[in-house]
């Protein structure tokens, strides 16, 4: 009934424009700050937010309810997908909620919401404030239930022409794995944002402030009682400075107050329910076995009788190895590293699969700039806390398992809900592509004028290596770059449809990977330079989160790529001569600099007086 509903309501709510809809999206934003203390209130009571956290529950929900309206209000004249299924998490019950609601319907998307089990109150909330605000009740749709039986009919439903999932990665996999089943048999691509968890990390050298590095390592890892996405999981620390900062981490951690979260005196509230609880309280007492020094907060029995209460819980581990999986809550791991392993440090991170968010606590500018260049991570932040990423300063997401992008709160999210949309509009010249021009020679010289075209639109619009400055408070320094994604598989049935994707992959920056290398014959020594022929997915080493595929090669290799276990892979429908959303194939990494960094300029220490 809500699909009929949605579909009835679609070629409507499209009709009212981008402007009206970003007017009626913009008064949601008014509503929900003149009903905030009572969205605070529903966010303390059902999800255990502390009160600071649901104040900043409801700014982040107001953000993005602004930005996506404004965004599409400015730019919004492309197609809308139709149905658009949302499914969203607790730990951000309201914001990540919103965000993605209100993305869906700007973009001119019909939604049908679906709220995590454990909150649906606050969801309910929201929508009635949608509804105040002139969203019609068929435009927005909310469905609460459980996951496995809401969430999964509603992805596997042949009218839903997009999913944006935030969540675990498992959850994200099993979704992706029914959308490529749905590509084969309807044979359309199926949008999906997925937005997922991160084994995420701080390395700190020793030329850091010890007392900066505690404050933000504790408020990274133990605030919200870690359980957000961003949350710092494991605390590199240079073993020169390892016992003097674990001793001061240990000292501050007494000064947190675990309580009841409507108190104001609490820092750190309960954990969502009794099942995060006893997987937390598993995980700790396991690895504290063989874990090489341990801490925990005592927690007064008077408080975990009464509630689901983690103490917070610092693990000292042996190496990044010994974590299988995303810890969601209290937990910080700690692991001691040497300053001539800072290179492999960085590549366990990356070859953990995940990439979401990632510290740098450092007063040396080239090692700060090494860890950024070598890391693949979606945000990275310099001597600040790694987590509370605001709406259009921290454009946020992760790479690889953590997430497909676009990053929400960030200029390419709506354009991933609409059919069609346009390249990003950058200012000033592209940089020239020597193998992108070497490429189009080939085609023209080879009778193959569309790919000559469409080389040209590449070379001028391509977004590779562009860096965005970003507006921020004072003593922050915010930008966004379009960083190349490494390798893309391009499958192609005919040199045609080839040539096309190979001039989008090298425009951006990336190399290709092909499964057969018949159709290679003859092309320029400049673009077989970044080329590689693989022999079979299943047993190749590249990671690649982006294919290319035509007709006669998406129906194979959809499912066989969403059958891993591995990063959420993203097909393209290509075709020989319509131009590939180049957006598409670049990687975003937000990186935010706290530029007031106490504790003195690392170039004085090192001036011979
Ligand atoms: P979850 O994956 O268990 O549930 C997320 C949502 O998916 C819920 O609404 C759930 O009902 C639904 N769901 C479950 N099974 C489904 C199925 N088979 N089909 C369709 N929908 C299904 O995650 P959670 O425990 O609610 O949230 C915590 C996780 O979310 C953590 O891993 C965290 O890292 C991640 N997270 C990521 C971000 C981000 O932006 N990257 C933000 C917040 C949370």
């Amino acid at each position: 009934a809500a699909l009929l509903a949605a579909n009835a309501q679609a070629l409507h709510w499209q009709g009212r424009g981008a402007v009206e809809r970003a007017r009626i999206v913009a008064k949601v934003a008014d509503l929900f700050e003149s009903n905030c203390q009572e969205l605070m209130a529903l966010a303390v009571r059902e999800a255990g937010k502390s009160l600071p956290n649901a104040i900043a529950e409801v700014r982040e929900a107001v953000d993005f309810l602004r930005y996506y309206a404004h965004q599409a209000a400015t730019d919004g004249t492309a197609a809308a997908l139709g149905p658009v299924v949302c499914i969203s998490p607790w730990n951000f019950p309201l914001a990540i909620f919103t965000g993605q609601v209100a993305a869906a319907l700007v973009a001119g998307n019909v939604v049908l919401a679906k709220p995590a089990e454990q909150t649906p109150l606050i969801a309910h909330r929201a929508v009635q404030l949608f509804y105040e605000a002139g969203v019609p009740a068929a435009a927005l749709q909310l469905l609460p239930g459980r996951g496995e039986v809401v969430g999964a009919a509603l992805t596997g439903d042949p009218r839903v022409r997009g999913v944006i999932f935030t969540g675990s990665t498992e959850v994200a996999q099993l979704i992706n794995r029914t959308l490529a089943a749905r590509a084969v048999k309807e044979g359309v691509e199926i949008a999906l944002i997925a937005e997922t968890g991160g084994q995420n990390a701080l390395i700190v050298d020793s030329s850091a402030l010890p007392e900066q590095v505690v404050q933000d390592a504790l408020s990274s890892a133990f605030d919200s009682a870690g359980q957000r996405c961003s949350a710092l999981r494991v605390l590199f620390l240079q073993e020169e400075i390892a016992d003097k900062t674990i001793k001061m981490l240990k000292g501050a951690m007494q000064e947190l107050k675990v309580g009841v979260p409507d108190r104001l005196a609490t820092d750190i509230g309960p954990v969502i329910d009794a099942e995060a609880r006893d997987n937390l309280v598993a995980h700790i007492e396991k690895t504290k076995k063989t874990a090489k020094s341990f801490f925990a907060l005592e927690l007064p029995a008077s408080l975990t009788a009464n509630g689901t209460f983690v103490a917070p819980t610092v693990l000292e581990i042996g190496s990044l190895a010994e974590l299988k999986k995303e810890v969601f809550g209290p937990v910080l791991h700690v692991i001691r590293y040497r300053r001539a392993d800072l290179p492999q440090l960085v590549d366990a991170i990356n070859a953990s699969g995940f990439g979401l968010t990632l510290g740098v606590h450092s007063r040396i500018d080239e090692t700060i700039d090494f860890i950024a260049q070598r890391a693949h991570v979606g945000n990275i932040y310099v001597n600040r806390n790694i987590v509370g990423a605001v709406v259009g300063v921290q454009p946020f997401g992760g790479e690889g398992k953590s997430g497909t992008g676009p990053k929400a709160g960030g200029p390419l999210y709506l354009k991933r809900l609409q059919s069609k949309a346009p390249e990003l509009q950058l200012a000033g010249a592209r940089p020239a592509m020597p193998v992108v021009k070497a490429l189009a020679d080939w085609a023209g010289a080879n009778g193959h004028s569309a790919a000559v075209e469409l080389m040209r639109h590449y070379q001028d619009t391509s977004p590779a290596h562009a860096i965005l400055d970003l507006p921020g408070p004072t003593g922050e320094r915010n930008t966004l770059a379009f960083a190349e994604r490494g390798f893309i598989l391009c499958a192609a049935s005919s040199i045609a449809v080839l040539l096309n994707q190979l001039a989008a992959v090298f425009a951006t920056g990336n190399r290709a990977l092909l499964l057969d290398g018949a159709l290679l014959a003859g092309l320029p020594a400049i673009a077989m330079q970044n080329v590689e022929v693989i022999k079979d997915l299943a047993t190749h080493t590249h990671a690649f989160q982006v294919a290319l595929v035509d007709t006669g090669t998406a129906a194979l290799l959809s499912s066989r790529l969403a059958a891993g276990d591995g990063a959420l892979v993203s097909l393209i429908d290509t075709t020989a001569d319509t131009a590939i959303p180049l957006w598409r194939l670049v990687a975003e990494r937000a990186l935010c600099v706290n530029t007031t960094a106490a504790g003195g300029n690392a170039s004085l220490m090192t001036l011979g007086l």
